[in-house]
């Protein structure tokens, strides 16, 4: 008979052939790492370090702070050395700085353009956050400054690298869901405190639209695989005094695509439970929901559910990114400087599309 001692020893003794052939099994990752200094310690760049923290390709090394005391905690959690800290007045000494590759630019949207273009005077790649500017122009400038200082620009673009999107891209382009006519994007939240940068145009570039109906607008390009040519926007606004001029609370817009597609979007501040993506075509359909928050993201299309694995996506797009910045590897969705130009020239024309109450043609 087999005793509980018998069956343990057993158990021990296949678990540790297991582990000892997943050992054996399991290549140790030997190629170039992306040394990176996240710029901007708030609430977006501290998700970003812990899950850097999972990266096999990428590592954080340094920061650049407005706040002493978060630089101090910093070093100690990531272990950054003294050498590996700056502030914004003296960051441009990066560039005499051999041990950091790449900056990735997590501050406020306003402050992007200035930030990027001395970072790439630096002569450090550089990452940015979404928006990359608060209009095409500067967006423009930053991606001239970077191609003149030799060094390449990428925008955090996460959900270019996620499992269930890219099933419903790869679908797309297999022709699995017929010419594609429609897609439906609802981006938004109800933003809390009204004194935060966010509201404060200088620093926001505007409201909704530049934080969360981007997404929408990214997506239909991403979902339908081609660049829209015109655009028609309406804009409502129930609280002028949380949302001040300038400052888009809710915008409906309208995209149509050369292929005879168009685009239904919800851009807004006022709402929560927005987050879906909807495409459809004359053979099938899939949705997202959610479709860009930080997951797990689930979809399903008319073949029923998507199974993709759910994974954190700021780990995925920085051992991506690297591999795009060191090893020259395509992303299947562009995340580069004219991506979000793109991106910044639709934003460009859907407020000037409120402002007229016209129809803006688009030539990207
Ligand atoms: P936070 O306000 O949480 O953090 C911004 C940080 O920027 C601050 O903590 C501060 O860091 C630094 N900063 C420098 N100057 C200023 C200033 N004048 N006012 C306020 N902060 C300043 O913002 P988030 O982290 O949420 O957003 C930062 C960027 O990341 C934005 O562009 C946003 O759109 C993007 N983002 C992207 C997300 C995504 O999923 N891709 C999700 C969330 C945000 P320090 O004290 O170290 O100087």
């Amino acid at each position: 008979m087999q005793t509980r001692r018998d069956f343990l020893q057993k158990m021990t003794g296949s678990v540790l052939a297991l582990s000892a052939l997943s050992s054996f099994t399991e290549k140790k990752y030997e190629g170039p790492v992306l040394r990176v200094a996240i710029m901007g310690l708030g609430s977006y760049g501290t998700r970003v370090a812990e899950a850097m923290k999972s990266c096999t390709k990428a590592k954080l090394v340094g920061v650049i702070s407005g706040t002493p005391s978060k630089i101090k905690a910093w070093q100690t959690k990531y272990g950054i050395p003294e050498n590996n800290c700056y502030n914004y007045e003296n960051f441009d000494r990066i560039r005499d700085n051999p041990d950091i590759d790449a900056v990735y630019v997590i501050t406020p949207n306003g402050l992007h353009h200035n930030q990027v273009i001395r970072v790439a005077q630096a002569r450090k790649h550089v990452i940015c956050e979404k928006p990359m500017a608060v209009n095409a122009k500067e967006g423009q400038e930053m991606v001239d400054a970077c191609q003149s200082a030799g060094v390449k620009l990428l925008v955090g673009y996460r959900m270019h690298f996620e499992p269930h999107t890219l099933e419903i891209i790869r679908m797309r382009k297999a022709n699995e869901f017929g010419k594609v006519l429609f897609f439906q994007g609802l981006s938004g939240f109800i933003i809390g405190d009204p004194t935060q940068w966010r509201l404060n145009k200088a620093l926001s570039g505007g409201g909704a639209m530049m934080d969360i109906g981007i997404y929408s607008i990214n997506g239909s390009r991403y979902m339908i695989g081609e660049d829209p040519i015109w655009v028609t926007a309406q804009e409502t606004k129930t609280n002028p005094v949380k949302f001040k001029d300038g400052v888009d609370e809710t915008i409906q817009f309208q995209l149509g695509f050369p292929g005879g597609a168009t685009a239904s979007c919800l851009s807004t501040y006022s709402l929560n439970n927005l987050d879906r993506f909807f495409l459809d075509g004359t053979q099938g359909f899939a949705e997202l929901l959610p479709a860009t928050g930080y997951g797990p993201i689930a979809g399903r299309t008319h073949k029923g559910e998507i199974n993709q694995p759910v994974t954190t996506h700021q780990t995925v797009q920085m051992d991506e990114m690297a591999g795009i910045l060191l090893e020259g590897h395509q992303p299947v969705v562009a995340v580069d400087g004219h991506e979000a130009v793109k991106d910044l020239k639709i934003i460009d024309a859907i407020y000037a599309a409120v402002r007229s109450g016209q129809k803006v043609d688009l030539h990207l």
